[in-house]
């Protein structure tokens, strides 16, 4: 990393963990920061979190993730963040037909916080219906639901999130390029060493930098081929149904829910009364015959908003008949396949690039749990990645 806080850094992705790197750089000096994106406008169409909402939440099998969340909990809970942020509370729960996988994620959960000092005051064990009707009173399906709320959690407004960032970062002097003058289409090198010293974009421009951050989420493959060999671009189906004011004031307030052999949903969005719903289950990914790796197919950019699979759409319907069975059979709207990159033990990787003396550091794995840590501290490379 270089300690020249006047050099030229360029952040290549203005998506979630690009926009937050350019906030934590320029929190720590740094001056001369330009971020680039294939987006003409932000928050790009082509990001993971272009969203209504996202989960934010600290149910972690490694007390090192528990720990990451719960700071940028903490954050999500300060001026900048805060208006985005909805401390709703997370219930995590199984249906009474779920396999014994998704009972012991559950219990996974459960544990991860449940004896944690800043969790336990806040988790209550919702093991009869009596108890998930007093958390969901407007529940009106036959739901058999067993899990817990833990009620320090909630969830964020991705979309607004990311538009809020950006602007904050125009104010502090960063610089942004956006469309095609801010598509990166490769890397420059020098050699001897082997330096990258900037990044050329589709209109041929070569932005000189002293180092590089690739925040590219699911796209990283494309300009970082290696990348592919260890985190896949995968997808996962988001639905809405379109709600009146009257029914978007009746479920004002809800937490979250997650029913782990089913799916999930938010309070409505009060603004466009949009209620978001997405199918839990292994997703989708899109591998090259040639290469082995998987990208978002860039055929049809920006991904379109019109269809999920068929599969899907059955488990969010009956998640639907078990809850708010009056909202079960209403078309869905804003349908999507929304990419992410996945990693084997959805661990995230923070590291410098191999064989690039220190020039080039890659995000990539957020593993679809890497918007709520948006506003969490600078990444810190922590060992250097073996590329296979
Ligand atoms: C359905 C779904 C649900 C999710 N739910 C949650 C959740 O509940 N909680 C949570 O924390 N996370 C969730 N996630 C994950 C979250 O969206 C990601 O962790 C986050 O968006 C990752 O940020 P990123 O910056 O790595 O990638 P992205 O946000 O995808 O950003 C990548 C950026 O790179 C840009 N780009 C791509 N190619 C180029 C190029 N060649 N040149 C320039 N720019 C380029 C794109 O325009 C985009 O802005 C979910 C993801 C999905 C898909």
């Amino acid at each position: 990393m270089t300690t020249d806080k006047t050099a030229p850094v360029v952040v290549a992705g203005a998506g979630a963990w690009g926009l937050s790197t350019a906030l934590h750089l320029v929190n720590d000096g740094y001056t001369n920061v330009t971020v680039l994106d294939r987006a003409s406008e932000l928050p790009s169409r082509y990001s993971g979190a272009y969203d209504l909402n996202k989960i934010v939440r600290a149910e972690y099998e490694d007390p090192f993730y528990t720990d990451l969340a719960l700071e940028a909990i903490r954050e999500w809970r300060t001026p900048l963040f805060g208006p985005y942020y909805h401390h709703t509370g997370y219930v995590v729960a199984t249906s009474d037909k779920a396999p014994a996988k998704a009972v012991q994620h559950l219990e996974k959960a459960l544990s991860s916080v449940r004896d944690h000092a800043s969790f336990k005051p806040f988790i209550s064990s919702l093991d009869t219906p009596l108890k998930f009707k007093d958390v969901f009173w407007q529940f009106s399906g036959p739901s058999r639901f067993k899990g817990y709320v833990n009620r320090h959690a909630g969830y964020a407004h991705s979309s607004n999130a990311m538009k809020g960032i950006y602007r904050h970062l125009t104010t502090r002097g960063v610089r942004f390029v956006l469309g095609e003058a801010g598509r990166v289409s490769e890397l420059v090198y020098s050699r001897n060493p082997r330096r990258c010293v900037g990044a050329r974009t589709a209109d041929g421009t070569t932005h000189q930098a002293a180092l590089i951050i690739v925040c590219l989420g699911a796209y990283a493959a494309e300009i970082i081929p290696q990348v592919g060999t260890f985190a896949v671009a995968k997808c996962w189906s988001v639905a809405h149904v379109q709600l009146t004011e009257e029914e978007c004031d009746f479920l004002r307030g809800i937490p979250v829910l997650n029913i782990r052999d089913l799916g999930f949903f938010f309070e409505p969005d009060p603004a466009t009364r949009l209620f978001k719903i997405c199918p839990l289950g292994a997703g989708y990914v899109n591998t090259s015959e040639t290469s082995g790796i998987s990208l978002p197919p860039l055929d049809v950019l920006p991904p379109p908003q019109d269809h999920i699979p068929l599969e899907d759409e059955r488990k969010l319907r009956r998640l639907l008949r078990e809850t708010f069975p009056w909202m079960a059979g209403r078309p869905f709207v804003d349908q999507k396949m929304c990419w992410f990159s996945d990693t084997s033990d959805s661990e995230y990787c923070v590291d410098f690039v191999p064989d690039t003396d220190q020039s080039v550091i890659v995000l990539a794995g957020d593993s679809g749990h890497g918007f709520s840590m948006s506003p969490f501290r600078k990444p810190e490379p922590v060992n250097n990645w073996e590329l296979v």
